[in-house]
């Protein structure tokens, strides 16, 4: 079965998250990580997960919100559950402009302590912020580079410090060349693959709201660009999935 590594099941699915659950299981994904940005996404995601023993949640406070403290979002009860797997998403966003940078650099840095303090990966979010990024993540933390679309430069810094590279419906689009480039030159044992549903679906879905079981379409992709069957390709990133996400338990 695949994982969907990174999703928003939070997000406009409220009505239909069992379905979404079943339309995964029926396309072969097994297991999905539900991610959170806003703090107000954490109490459905821990339900969402509690009532299914196959979805597990990241925790993280996203830089749109960085008036939020990480300190109550991130408790040591939140962490401790067995569901939660990591801390996430996390990082760094400069596409508005940098007006708010020190207040993003200064929650980015505290959520990045509370994960080591907790020994969780990190989901990363990177957007227009690679150098800060690049300066602010050392090997102290491990963790994934969510729905990786930077350039081989970051990929190679974050690559000697351990990281993984998650690949998103991105992969699939025709225009997205230089992302295909990127993940040729990733080591496969260092790759994961996700949604990032709602958004980002990909090919033949673009337009579409995205669901988990779309991950088979980057999955595809992704044996193309490695020259690896399907089924091999599966077994790959599971194994990836659980040495970067040690707490997670996949059937
Ligand atoms: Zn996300």
């Amino acid at each position: 079965m695949f994982i969907d590594t990174h999703c928003h099941l939070t997000y406009d699915f409220d009505h239909d998250v069992a379905d979404v659950i079943r339309r995964a299981h029926d396309a072969g994904v097994g297991t999905m990580i539900c991610a959170t940005a806003d703090p107000d996404d954490v109490s459905g995601a821990l339900k969402i997960a509690n009532e299914n023993d196959n979805i597990f949640v990241t925790v993280g406070i996203h830089p749109d919100y960085v008036n939020a403290n990480p300190n109550d979002v991130l408790t040591d009860e939140i962490l401790n559950n067995p569901h939660v797997i990591g801390v996430g998403e996390i990082g760094l966003d400069y596409h508005d402009g940098t007006q708010n940078r020190d207040a993003q650099i200064q929650l980015f840095e505290q959520q990045l302590e509370i994960a080591r303090a907790h020994n969780l990966p990190v989901a990363i979010h990177t957007r227009d912020a690679e150098a800060d990024t690049a300066n602010i993540l050392t090997d102290k933390n491990h963790g994934v580079m969510h729905c990786f679309t930077s350039n081989w430069d970051l990929a190679r810094v974050m690559l000697d410090r351990g990281f993984y590279f998650s690949a998103s419906g991105i992969l699939t689009f025709k225009n997205a060349e230089s992302v295909r480039e990127t993940f040729a030159k990733i080591p496969i044992d260092r790759i994961v693959i996700e949604t990032d549903a709602p958004y980002c679906a990909p090919v033949p879905y673009r337009g579409k709201k995205c669901e988990p079981f779309m991950v088979v379409e980057t999955a595809r992709i992704l044996a193309q660009i490695k020259n690896l069957q399907i089924d091999e390709l599966e077994k790959i990133l599971s194994k990836n999935t659980e040495k970067l996400y040690p707490k997670i338990k996949i059937d």
